[in-house]
Formats: C-alpha cells, structure tokens, sequence
C-alpha cells in the first residue's frame, strides 16, 4: 500500500509531538473531543437549512472507550465526517492557516507554552499513541475512509466501511515507560476527570460506559454493573442569564472550583460585548489564602475559548494589585485568533484585562460605597496588595486605586478614604497629614501627631511597610500634598509663631552648633521649636526621606548601601529642659555633652526608633543618678 508522506510544515509539528518531553500530555483528549464537537457543529448547522440531515439536537453524541485489553481509546463523533480528500487536506496538512509561525515552537521553552495554551489539535494524540486510526464517512457520501498512521514516516488512506457519518477515532497508546504510565488514560476515572477538567461545557454530551461493582444483596457477591453515563455537564455557570443563577449556585461553583469554605466577599458575572467579546466570571474571596503574600502565589484566571479550557492560570488577565480575584474568562475571539499571529492574541488578551480590571475596580469601588463593613474586611484581606499597586510602576496605577485606598484616621481611629479625609479638611489646611509607626497607639505618642492633632487637624496614620511609598509616589490627592508631621516643612505655625522661633534659634546658634557637634553625623542639626505641647525633644527629617522610609529601606536585604534619613533633633523652648541646656552650655560642657546625648535617645524612644548604644545611655542616666 502506498504510504504517503506529511507536508513539511505538519512533520515537524509530529516531530515535535512524537519527541515531546511536556508534561501535560493529557491535553490530547481535549484536543480530539473539541475537534468532534467542531464536527457535530458543522452538521448540526447544517440541519438548520438541510432537510437531508434528519438527526436531532439530542442525537448527537461524542463517546469515549477505553479498552484495557487491546491498550486503545476509541473517540467516536456523529458529526460531519470527512471525504477522502478532506482526509488528506486535514490530517496530511496542517488546517490551521498558514501564518502560524512555527519557527517560534523550535525555540527552547515555546514549544511548552504552544501545546499548553492552544494545543496542537489532532497531532497532539501522538504524544500518547504509537499508531491512530481514524475510520470516517461524510455526511451525504456512501464511502467510508481508513486513516492511518504510526508518525513521522507518513501516512495511508484506505476505504472501509462505516455504517453512519460521522468519525472514529483509535489511539494505540504507547507502551509504558519509566517516566511515561500512558496505560492511565486506560482508567475510566482517569478520562472522567480530565473531561470534567478541559471539556465540561462542550455543549453534546461526552458518553462514556462506566464500571461499577455492586454487592447483590442475595448472594452476597459483587457483581459489576456498566452503565453508559454523560459526563460533561454540558452548559457553563458563566453562559447562563444571571437571572437564572442562585447565589447558592454561584457559591457551589465557587467551592467546587476554588476549594474555599468560605463563601466569596464578592461574585462577578459580566458579559463584555465591546471591542472583546467575553464572558467573565469572577470571585474575590473573603480571606487571603495562606500563600498569598508569599511568592509561591500564582495569580491568573482560567481562560477559554467557547467552553474549553485553554489555560489553567492566565496571569496576563489581571494586575498585580487585583492578583487575589479568583474566576474565568471565555472568549469565543480567541479561537479565532490562535490560527493567526500569536500576536494578535495578545492584543485581543490586553482588550480583555482592561475591561476586566475596570469590572473590578468599579465593583469595588460600589462596594465600598454600598457595604463598607464588607469592604472593610476586603481591606484587611488584601489592602496591602492595592497599596503595593500604587507605588508600583511610578504611580501609573492612581487612577484605578486611589480611591479605592483606606487608612486608619485619627478621626475617631476609623479607616477612612482620602476622598473622606479631603472633604473633612479644613478650609486653611493646605495638606493631608500623615504620621508613620509600627502600631497606631505607637503613632499617637508621636510628640509631632500630638500637636498636629491638638491643632484640630485629621491625621492618617501609617503602619504598613509599604503605605508612605505609596503616598510618596501619589504625591497629592485633589491637588493637596501628602506631608509627614515629622518632616521639617510641616507649616502649622502661624508667621508670628515662625519668627519668634527663628530668632530664639539665631540667639542660641553656638548652644545649638555644639550639641550637633557633639552628635556627630547622627543628626544634621539640632533646633528649637515652639511646636510642641509637653515633649522635651522630638525628630524630624528633611529632604526626601523619612526616618520611616529610612527604616523599611534598611530592612530589605539588599547589599546596597544604607539609606540614611536627614534628621534635626528638635528641642522645645517651652520645656524646662531648654533653659538648662543654655545654663550647661555656659557653665559645664561635659554635662552638655550628656544631656544631649541622653536628649538624642530620647528622641529616638519616642519616634519609635531603637537607640544605637544601649549600654551608653544606661551609664550616661547612672551617672546622672548617684
Ligand atoms: P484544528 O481543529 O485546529 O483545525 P486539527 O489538526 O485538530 O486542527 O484538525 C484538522 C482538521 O481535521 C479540522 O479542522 C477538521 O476539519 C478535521 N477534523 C479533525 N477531527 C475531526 C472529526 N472528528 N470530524 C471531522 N473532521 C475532523
């Protein structure tokens, strides 16, 4: 018998196959069952205008048969079937058009991503098989046709006999290796899985016979009992008019799918009809999963095309700062698409996630407006995640989280959004203040908070990591500045309150020089100011960072070198503690020297900083004491 021989393009491809080393090689069910459904869709279309087609929508089937004896799965279809021409042109090329660019598959790594997301159609069977047989006949045509071949040395037709239309596919699995148990797609649990997994909402029913031993209550033996079953559950959740969905059934999905107890905070179901037409269904889940501020967490969401599951986990489908919601995508566009440039996929997956990120935003946003006690505990959940998506790429992302953002206020300590905390402000703040601290109780002890709070102002207070990086990089909501009330530039004093401060300074300019003397390079000045109320000294910083800032920096474990904060340690010409240090500075130098070094670690105690020479201070006090 004449053997023929693949075009070029469709041997490498088999090649590719044959010498796979992917690992999801389940993938080929999916492949063959879409490619039957493909089959009944055309005839059944067909049926529409044809009077010759005299099945039913309910007669069309796919059947799956696995037979352990023989090692073969059997795919039959009572579709279109295909003509001994179409055989060839089919399974001896490849269908797909011309411009899928194969030169891509041979790079090292491509070749994953290619079966993986779009499968490589019928080929991909030979990543399991050893041999296929297709045996079909097509709709309206008396002769049937046998297909064969064992791979790369080509291929032979033969006519045969097939009673019906439609195809028959026979996989001869390969024989099991040390890495390799191809006997598994054997198991009839097994192919029941991976058909719920890629092909449940293949819209015909995918037969298969499954085995079951019962015990006869009579005689007390296990007999087996084979019934013929539809394994797909055939209509996907998200298709359905959400009119016709229980929030039970939504959670059901949600926890079959997810594995989550909890129900979700939030159910998203939408249907994009603009430049993408789409189908999404997505949930944000009311707690954080265990892994998900580690890197171990993987965002994405399913993503299909018409019913089938093409991709597991679609990163490019959602930003960073929206990496918690949990779902699916599925675009009838993108199978249409995986025929053409990979690159117009991509433009099409860009469409997708605008409109998505958008969904997401605008849902969160009603939620914060509609239920803050949800939206409330979302933030706790995943604040963090929207906070890091402000700083990140330079802030390009205020539009979407900006108001979407939360801090706890010293506003009766409530979590407040900046729109709240800007709409409260009083008509001469020009600012929105801020006080950074490990704790909020930490953060009001803050000498500077005190008094920016005394004054009547609002104060955000910070206790995340990540949150003044964030205000930093926003830099003003509403056209008002974000200021730290540590920072040097903190301009709550009155003009007559600033010059009678100015000139105390200017008077004590020697005092003031030996204490920064005697400092060192841990400060870069020593001042008085009038604007604290009981605290004897306090730190504040000038120039770009702060000693917050300072402190997260010099955390990371980076070999660069440390960052360091501009500080004035700051004393108050109220307290008492001035009049003596003028007194020292005239009369006893050394005692000079320890009072501001005691004064220094003050200042660093009650900003919330650790001190640098523990054992000092105790003998500097000591020495104070006997
Ligand atoms: P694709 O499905 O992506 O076009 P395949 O390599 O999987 O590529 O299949 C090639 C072609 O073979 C299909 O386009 C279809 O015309 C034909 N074909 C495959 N399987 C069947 C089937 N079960 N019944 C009828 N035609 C089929």
């Amino acid at each position: 018998m004449e053997k023929k021989q693949f075009q070029t393009e469709s041997q490498k491809l088999l090649d590719m196959m044959i010498n796979s080393i992917y690992t999801h090689k389940e993938i080929f069910l999916r492949e063959l069952i879409s490619n039957a459904s493909d089959a009944i869709d055309k005839l059944y279309y067909r049926s529409l205008t044809d009077d010759t087609v005299t099945l039913k929508r309910s007669d069309y089937k796919i059947c799956i048969i696995p037979d352990k004896e023989s090692r073969t799965i059997k795919i039959t279809d009572n579709g279109c079937g295909m003509t001994a021409e179409e055989l060839e042109n089919n399974l001896g090329t490849i269908a797909k058009s011309g411009s899928y660019d194969f030169k891509h598959s041979h790079e090292d790594g491509e070749e994953i991503d290619i079966i993986g997301q779009f499968g490589v159609g019928f080929y991909s069977a030979f990543m399991v098989s050893d041999r296929i047989t297709v045996i079909t006949r097509a709709f309206g045509k008396d002769e049937a046709w046998m297909w064969e071949s064992e791979g790369v040395d080509g291929y032979t037709v033969t006519p045969c006999e097939k009673t019906d239309a439609g195809t028959e596919i026979t996989l001869h699995l390969r024989e099991d290796t040390e890495n390799e148990t191809y006997s598994e797609y054997l198991d009839t649990y097994r192919l029941r899985n991976l058909i719920r997994k890629y092909s449940d909402y293949i819209r015909y029913p995918i037969c298969m016979d499954i085995t079951t031993e019962k015990r006869n209550e009579d005689s007390d033996e296990y007999e087996t009992e084979t019934t013929t079953e539809t394994i797909n559950s055939m209509v996907p959740l998200w298709k359905k008019s959400t009119k016709d969905i229980s929030e039970d059934d939504y959670a059901a999905f949600y926890r079959d799918k997810y594995y989550d107890f909890e129900a979700p905070a939030k159910t998203i179901h939408f249907k994009s009809e603009g430049t993408a037409t789409f189908d999404a269904l997505m949930f944000i889940p009311s707690k954080a999963p265990f892994n998900y501020y580690t890197k171990d967490f993987e965002k994405g969401l399913q993503l299909y095309s018409s019913g089938v599951l093409i991709m597991e986990k679609c990163g490019d489908l959602l930003p960073d700062y929206f990496s918690f919601v949990r779902g699916l995508v599925d675009s009838a566009d993108l199978s249409l698409n995986i025929s053409r440039e990979l690159l117009q996929h991509d433009h099409q997956l860009k469409v997708i996630s605008k409109a998505i990120e958008k969904k997401i935003k605008n849902e969160l946003a009603k939620m914060l407006e509609s239920d803050r006690e949800k939206y409330e505990s979302f933030w706790n959940a995943f604040g963090v995640q929207l906070k890091f998506g402000l700083y990140a790429d330079y802030g390009m992302h205020r539009e979407v989280l900006q108001d979407l953002v939360l801090f706890t206020s010293s506003n009766e300590d409530k979590l407040v959004t900046l729109k709240e905390y800007v709409s409260r402000m009083r008509e001469e703040q020009k600012s929105i203040y801020y006080a950074c601290g490990e704790t909020v109780d930490k953060i009001k002890m803050l000498p500077q908070a005190e008094t920016v709070i005394s004054k009547g102002y609002e104060v955000l207070y910070l206790t995340d990591d990540i949150d003044e990086f964030a205000l930093r990089m926003l830099a003003n909501y509403e056209e008002k500045t974000f200021v730290n009330v540590c920072a040097e530039d903190l301009d709550i004093s009155t003009e007559e309150e600033k010059a009678t401060v100015k000139e105390e300074n200017e008077r004590s300019e020697a005092l003031l020089s030996a204490m920064k003397y005697i400092l060192g390079d841990a400060v870069s000045a020593v001042r008085f100011t009038n604007t604290l109320k009981n605290h004897p000294v306090c730190l504040t910083s000038e120039g770009g960072l702060s000693v917050g800032m300072e402190q997260v920096l010099n955390r990371m474990p980076t070999g660069e070198e440390k960052a360091k904060a501009q500080i004035v340690m700051e004393i108050n010409t109220s307290h008492p503690i001035a009049e003596k240090l003028k007194m020292l500075h005239s009369d006893d130098a050394e005692k000079l020297a320890s009072y501001t070094k005691i004064l220094y670690a003050q200042a660093r105690l009650i900003g919330g900083l650790s001190i640098e020479n523990p054992a000092e201070l105790s003998s500097l006090i000591c020495d104070l004491m006997i």
